[in-house]
């Protein structure tokens, strides 16, 4: 039965040579000017791309958008032009340059990886040696190894998943289809300019082939494409229904001195937020009573309550605000509570807070 469904989904099959023919005439006329990239007319100048930059761009735009990475990425490459450079950084520094674009995770990676990258002397240019890297899965090693070495791997993303899901209509839903959307790709890859074929399928998913309203008018590949042949474009690719997300609780103590400055600690190298700063405060535990004992300690008043969506939990954060003054614990900091960068969850808790300091100290 199985087999049987499969074989019915793969029955079309779009001429591969043409529909690549079709993207790369595109792409060399549409292709988005991107901070990270290597456009065709840069590429048919001779220009090759940094694997370093591509690398970079390709971690930093995980779970996230290019409008949100394209400044913070320029603010990395000023701070670390070269892969030794971001080597050679404390990880507490690359951390807080990374504040706010999440998965926390990521960004010691990103610096593991950076190391063993200036160790070893430069980028391996093939898949495996790259999947070999700390930090770098089955994706962002054919990035790397299609973008920025034209080697032939299958880069799909979700807007590549997003165009093969449509052109040819597969009807299994994400995210069990992936590892078929990937052998459909793979049916039409080229085996010449892997990356620029990569970046079309992005652009073309990013701007025509877009979840809501595609613009199949428009579109390069619009004769190769089943969805639009049947009027269902918008309704590819299939979804399954989504698991609902518990919610967590909190407390957070929001401590200020003074002189304007706020307490924060280090939090532990495993976990959520590993090695970020952040307000101490309570685990974040499946009952709002759990959490609440804590928030009975010391002088403290409330500021308010932060929610906070992370991949798998709500989080519902109560802040609370208090004066204090002294040195600070082990893994605790006082830092200027104006200029700090924290962790969006923390900056939210740090928001609510400082809307209640004034009270706190007759600062002039
Ligand atoms: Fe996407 Fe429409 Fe193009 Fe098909 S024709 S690939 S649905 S934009």
């Amino acid at each position: 039965m199985r087999g049987r469904k499969r074989k019915i989904q793969t029955a079309f099959k779009p001429a591969p040579r043409r529909v690549a023919a079709a993207l790369f005439a595109w792409y060399d006329e549409n292709a988005r000017v991107l901070p990270w990239r290597v456009g065709p007319r840069e590429r048919a100048a001779g220009i090759s791309p940094d694997p370093y930059v591509v690398w970079l761009s390709e971690v930093m735009l995980q779970q996230t958008t290019v409008a949100a990475v394209a400044p913070r990425f320029r603010e990395f490459l000023e701070l670390w032009p070269t892969v030794e450079a971001l080597a050679a950084a404390p990880v507490e520094e690359v951390l807080a340059a990374w504040a706010g674009l999440g998965y926390y995770a990521r960004a010691r990676n990103l610096h593991k990886c950076a190391r063993a990258v200036a160790a070893q002397g430069d980028f391996p240019d093939t898949e495996e040696g790259l999947r070999a890297l700390p930090g770098i899965g089955a994706y962002t090693a054919a990035a790397i190894a299609a973008i920025a070495f034209d080697r032939p791997a299958i880069v799909v993303d979700g807007n590549v998943e997003r165009v093969m899901a449509r052109l040819f209509a597969i009807e299994t839903p994400l995210p069990a289809a992936k590892p078929h959307l990937k052998e459909t790709a793979a049916s039409v890859w080229p085996q010449q300019r892997s990356g620029d074929f990569a970046q079309g399928l992005m652009d073309l998913g990013a701007t025509l082939c877009t979840p809501r309203n595609p613009d199949c008018g428009a579109c390069p590949v619009k004769f190769a494409c089943l969805a639009r042949k049947r009027g269902e474009a918008a309704e590819f690719p299939k979804r399954a229904p989504k698991k609902e997300r518990p919610t967590r609780y909190g407390v957070a103590y929001a401590l200020f001195n003074a002189r304007g400055e706020i307490l924060l600690e280090r939090r532990p190298a495993k976990g959520l937020l590993a090695g970020c700063l952040g307000l101490p405060g309570t685990e974040w535990v499946a009952a709002r009573e759990a959490a609440a004992p804590a928030a009975a300690r010391g002088a403290f008043e409330k500021a308010g309550r932060v929610r906070h969506t992370f991949t798998h939990f709500h989080l519902e954060l109560d802040v609370l605000v208090g004066a204090g003054a002294g040195a600070s614990a082990e893994a605790q900091v006082w830092v200027d509570a104006e200029t700090v960068r924290l962790p969006t969850v923390m900056k939210k808790a740090l928001d609510a807070a400082l809307g209640c300091r004034a009270g706190l100290f007759d600062r002039k």
